[in-house]
């Protein structure tokens, strides 16, 4: 984009990645450092024919704009504009923009275009002939990790939430639930302070999550008990589930688990703080407050010293509803040390 800060005309650009790995707040940023009074960024989600984005960008130049006037005079006098300087449109969200055609148009009239969309398949499913005339060069905004991620919440964090209001965990747990997306995790953690705030509570409590997880992450809701939950022919949940297990137990045990007879298992207890299930002779109690697990069994006594699972506590994981299990699953790897696994003698049953 350089050459416009010299009245040259900037190549075209066009971002692309998944929500909440900075496209907007990038651009914006480089934008209003660089190109002040000189750029405008239009959200073609809220604004989507030719004439309602032109009619923000003319706006935004201070130039007035017309509900009743044309396309044609829109266009006309935004390059009167353009010729005086050079100019950069932002628009966010471009594949929901109806007229493809003002991208050309606005191309013509040499302006710059940053343009950026979730979706990669958006230049393809333009007309061969706009592509070309507008010479993209994309840049890629790939999903966070779950320590950029972490990395990211946690300077906001700083900046917004009392120091020791929010324990290192729950701060872990919700980059990992976010799935990449850094606004998930921030909105998470916001509402969960609003609640605490509404309790009057000096802390922000894992069950000021649980409260809104619903509403924030579509995928990682909790459990309703009784109500199957329709995740379960979700490909993603289950895959994703089954990768936060392997980080507990070998493929075998989760072999061994799947083979445990639905005959052998029931769930004793599931609620926001307790997990409980008796299988066969044995039992397994998850409590999520004292972050303990307890539980009786050869294996156990030999894997819960490495922070491993044996057969049955897998069967529980794949018993419970996969949202809840994975958020469980995410909330014991986000603290693993603070964890403790015990092989219970109160339990021995076999
Ligand atoms: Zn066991």
């Amino acid at each position: 984009m350089e050459p416009a800060l010299q009245n040259r005309k900037a190549t075209n650009v066009f971002l692309v990645g998944p929500t909440g790995t900075g496209k907007t707040s990038t651009a914006k940023q480089v934008l209003e450092a660089h190109f002040d009074g000189r750029a405008a960024c239009v959200n073609c989600w809220k604004y989507r024919t030719a004439h309602e984005v032109l009619s923000e960008i003319l706006l935004t130049f201070r130039i007035p704009a017309y509900a009743r006037e044309s396309v044609g005079e829109q266009v006309r006098k935004l390059e009167k504009l353009a010729k005086s300087k050079s100019l950069v449109v932002y628009l966010d969200e471009v594949d929901r923009l109806v007229d493809r055609d003002l991208l050309y148009v606005l191309s013509r009239v040499g302006i710059g275009l940053v343009l950026s969309s979730t979706h990669y398949h958006t230049l393809s499913s333009l007309p061969s002939r706009i592509t070309s005339s507008l010479g993209l060069s994309e840049i890629q905004f790939p999903k966070y990790t779950v320590e950029e991620t972490i990395a990211i919440v946690r300077d906001r964090v700083e900046q917004s939430v009392r120091p020791g209001a929010l324990r290192t965990s729950l701060l872990k747990l919700s980059a990992v639930l976010a799935d990449g997306d850094a606004r998930v995790a921030l909105e998470t953690i916001r509402r969960a302070a609003l609640m605490a705030e509404h309790n009057n509570s000096k802390r922000i409590e894992l069950s000021y999550f649980d409260n809104h997880s619903q509403a924030v992450f579509p995928r990682a809701s909790f459990y309703v008990v009784g109500k199957p939950s329709p995740a379960w022919n979700d490909p993603l949940v289950a895959r994703s589930l089954e990768k936060l297990l392997l980080d507990f137990a070998s493929p075998e045990s989760i072999k061994v688990a799947r083979s445990i007879p639905e005959k052998d298992f029931s769930i004793r207890e599931e609620n926001r703080h307790a997990l409980a299930a008796d299988i066969g002779n044995t039992t397994v109690d998850i409590n999520l407050e004292a972050q303990t697990i307890a539980h009786h069994c050869p294996i156990w006594a030999k894997s819960s010293l490495e922070q491993k699972f044996c057969p049955h506590v897998v069967k529980l994981f794949l018993s419970i509803g996969p949202e809840r299990a994975r958020t469980t699953l995410a909330l014991l790897l986000s603290d693993l040390d603070s964890w403790k696994l015990s092989h219970n003698d109160r339990f021995a049953l076999i």
